[in-house]
């Protein structure tokens, strides 16, 4: 469950575009039966909790055993260290002396922070899966890191504040199931804020998530869906057994609400990350594959697709580092270097609040350790999101993989 899917691994772009499309015929055999299988279900029936399951295969899985005993004896400190140097080493050989000095040789604009315009908020690191990719290493385990009413009260209290503020962005761990989420949601909207919920989908069928649809209808709130691939090998390589079958499933229900259906002004967007050590293909050609898959095979809609790079961070290091990539993968990120991605960075216009109220430029740098600079460390010592306009926004190695190719962002490409 936790390697990314070999095949996947070993082939580039266009390679893995063509797996999704050649695997088809093959797939509709398995998709009449998995049909057959869903007709079969009780109307009313519900798919269980994933979490005795994630839990199961945490158990069983040697990264993740190899990777617990590593954190118990070095500590988060000291394997964030070695997973930088790790980097740097690869930026050496390539002769790249920093990512800022890097910007700097190509005529990018330095990085400063700009009027916040999105609050992004990381509620906590519980979720009901275990993605191999996963770059806050959530999963049924990370009980500890949540979110108190103190800290969600002090972020509404920031918001009223920050009227520059247009949207607050709720991401996880998977952020339905912290007990914040409904408050932070309800208080917002109440604000005139935008609300993004990131679902990872099978959320919908742990329990007391049974009216999840119709509360983030009732009150407009975005989804942004993680969806890796419309092929069922390639997602459940990616998230684990069984999550490419429960996300149709949740698809259709939000569908059933309004989500991503036309004119019902409900916005269900996909994200799609690659399955290895590869970049994303095209979003709008990916995108119309999605379409095409999801609309033919599933009866499924959405609203847009958005593409996101692998970030050399955290699990997927550590997968790069087994496999012996992550010289390569950091040498693609830089030789996919693109200044014009650089403008829309997300850490530009978005401050990251981790579930202990501190401050970060993004949510990368949040699962690094690395806060903003400046004196305004928490949320608790901010008087609204202005309070940190202009200041320098904290870069390091890792921020190749926001400006390769098309560039990343938690919305998708920047160009
Ligand atoms: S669903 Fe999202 S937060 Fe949960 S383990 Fe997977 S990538 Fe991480
Ligand atoms: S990793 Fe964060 S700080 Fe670095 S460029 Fe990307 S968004 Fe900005």
């Amino acid at each position: 469950m936790i390697a990314p899917h070999p095949a996947a691994t070993m082939r580039g772009i266009a390679s893995n575009a063509l797996e999704c499309a050649s695997q088809r015929a093959l797939r509709f055999d398995r998709v009449r039966s998995v049909r057959r299988a869903t007709v079969a279900r009780d109307a009313d029936a519900r798919y269980g909790s994933l979490i005795s399951e994630t839990l199961e295969l945490m158990e069983t899985d040697e990264e993740f055993q190899t990777a617990r005993r590593r954190l118990d004896e070095l500590g988060q400190r000291a394997l964030t260290k070695e997973e930088r140097t790790r980097r740097r080493r690869a930026l050496d050989n390539l002769g790249v002396p920093s990512f800022e000095a890097y910007l700097d040789s190509k005529g990018g604009e330095a990085l400063h922070r700009a009027p916040t315009t999105i609050l992004q908020v990381n509620i906590g690191l519980f979720c009901n899966q275990a993605c191999s990719h996963c770059h806050v290493e959530s999963s049924p385990l990370r009980t500890k890191e949540v979110m108190d009413a103190k800290t969600a009260e002090a972020i509404v209290r920031v918001l009223k504040n920050s009227p520059g503020v247009k949207t607050l962005d709720l991401t996880g761990g998977a952020p339905e199931l912290h007990a914040q989420f409904r408050y932070l949601v309800i208080e917002a909207r109440k604000l005139g804020v935008d609300v993004i919920d990131r679902c990872n989908l099978t959320v919908l069928y742990e329990e007391g998530q049974e009216d999840l649809p119709k509360f983030l209808a009732d009150n407009q709130v975005k989804v942004v869906a993680s969806l890796p691939c419309y092929s069922e090998a390639n997602t459940d390589a990616q998230r684990g057994k069984g999550v490419f079958e429960r996300s149709i499933a949740a698809l259709k229900d939000l569908n059933a609400v309004g989500y991503g259906v036309e004119g019902t002004g409900l916005e269900l967007d996909l994200m799609y990350n690659p399955g290895g050590a590869f970049l994303p293909p095209s979003q709008e050609t990916l995108e119309v594959a999605y379409r095409s898959e999801l609309r033919d095979t599933w009866g499924v809609e959405f609203s847009r697709l958005f593409t996101l790079t692998n970030m050399p961070i955290k699990r997927f290091a550590d997968y790069l580092h087994r496999e012996g990539k992550m010289s390569e993968y950091m040498s693609l990120l830089v030789e996919s270097f693109n200044v014009a991605a650089s403008v829309g960075v997300m850490c530009r216009d978005l401050i990251s609040v981790s579930w202990d109220g501190k401050l970060y430029d993004c949510d990368f740098n949040q699962q690094l350790d690395m806060p903003v600079r400046g004196t305004k460390k928490t949320i608790f010592d901010l008087e609204s999101c202005d309070d940190l306009v202009g200041e320098h926004i904290v870069a390091d190695n890792h921020c190749f993989g926001c400006t390769a190719g098309s560039g990343s962002s938690c919305s998708g490409a920047t160009i």
